[in-house]
């Protein structure tokens, strides 16, 4: 279980992880600021610019890659576990922006995972991976210049974990992931595989690999990186490098996102009436009365809504930057910015919507699902 005590950051994969300092990562876990590297990117994403990816692990070995056109990778993936959500389009977005930059794009289903953490069969979570692909590719993955697979069906990840497990003890398995079942352990090792399976000579052999992900999931970089290391004789790995992003509020207030309450998230298939109804009824971070809110501003620190905007759903920063203002000064009104969120949010969704059809088929041929 993860946790923010008086003395230490827990960051835990499998559990719930709830940042409230982000700053105090830095110090804590040895994670380095994005910031100072921000003038040094070639082209930064909008997460980069708005400091949603806020840390780093080795990212300067990935920027030397990029600028001096040497060959580098871009890996992640999803957990089968339903349809995409804000979440998932996050982590999408990213490794898509570094196809974009050039990466050689690995994007893997982790059904292990799903099975070893959420009890899903496989014949089950083919089915959600089937659209979670036809999403990824809907938002503009090209898998000419990547590779799209299932974990369970990886056999280069599996025998990667079979040779990682030499690598790990069951204290090391406790001291980064905490008291689990052994299938969770196995699933770590199975990640570590993906996170390596780039630098195989299957790929073209060792390159600069970043993997985008939330902060929650920095202990699979980390023991990658050692498994690097350990291994580095045997298969000259590069040790990983990562970019980190913040975890998203959920609309309810609550400090991270979660499918466990149904109106604190929404997914990019769900109605839109549902959608509009789970945005107009979110947290705030208005004042109660109107009078109040136009004489003291509102908080867009703690809100919600100016978070999906700005995470999200508003392209130009200028726009967001305004409404930041224009909150804080008591021009804005919470009423008629949520109103302008469900617009921009649900003209979104039907695009999507209407792109993602259109590649159910190409996600089946992908994954080899009759
Ligand atoms: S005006 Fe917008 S950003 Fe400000 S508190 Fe209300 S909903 Fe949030």
């Amino acid at each position: 279980m993860s946790a923010m005590n008086s003395t230490k950051t827990v960051l835990d994969p499998f559990g719930t992880t709830i940042i409230e300092d982000y700053e105090r990562l830095y110090k804590e876990f040895g994670i380095q600021p994005l910031k100072p590297l921000l003038d040094r990117i070639p082209n930064p994403s909008m997460y980069m610019r708005r400091n949603v990816v806020f840390g780093h692990r080795d990212f300067e070995r990935l920027l030397d890659a990029m600028k001096s056109n040497e060959p580098f990778a871009v890996m992640s993936g999803i957990k089968p576990t339903g349809e995409f959500h804000l979440g998932t389009l996050m982590t999408a977005r990213e490794v898509i922006y570094f196809q974009q930059q050039g990466a050689t794009a690995f994007y893997c289903i982790a059904d292990v995972e799903a099975y070893e953490d959420n009890k899903i069969p496989f014949e089950k979570s083919e089915k959600f991976a089937v659209g979670n692909i036809a999403d990824l590719l809907a938002l503009g993955f090209d898998p000419k210049q990547g590779c799209i697979y299932r974990q369970y069906k990886e056999q280069r990840v599996k025998d990667l974990a079979i040779v990682f497990a030499r690598g790990a003890t069951l204290a090391t398995m406790k001291a980064i992931y905490g008291e689990r079942h052994i299938g969770l352990y196995l699933s770590a090792l199975i990640q570590a595989g993906d996170i390596l399976m780039p630098q195989l000579q299957d790929f073209d052999g060792p390159k600069p690999t970043v993997v985008p992900v939330g902060i929650d999931q920095d202990p699979h970089i980390r023991f990658t990186r050692d498994l690097a290391n350990k291994f580095r004789r045997k298969y000259n790995f590069i040790p990983p490098s990562s970019t980190l992003h913040k975890i998203m509020k959920g609309l309810d207030g609550s400090p991270k996102m979660s499918k466990r309450d149904p109106m604190g998230y929404f997914t990019l298939h769900e109605k839109p009436e549902t959608i509009a109804k789970k945005i107009s009824n979110a947290f705030t971070g208005g004042r109660p009365t109107v009078k109040e809110q136009q004489k003291l501003g509102g908080i867009p620190e703690i809100c919600p809504i100016y978070e999906l905007c700005m995470y999200q759903f508003v392209e130009d920063d200028d726009e967001i930057v305004e409404a930041y203002h224009d909150c804080k000064s008591g021009k804005l009104l919470c009423g008629e910015h949520k109103e302008r969120t469900i617009e921009i949010v649900l003209r979104f969704v039907k695009e999507h919507k209407r792109r993602h059809s259109k590649f159910v088929d190409k996600a089946r041929e992908i994954l080899k699902v009759a």
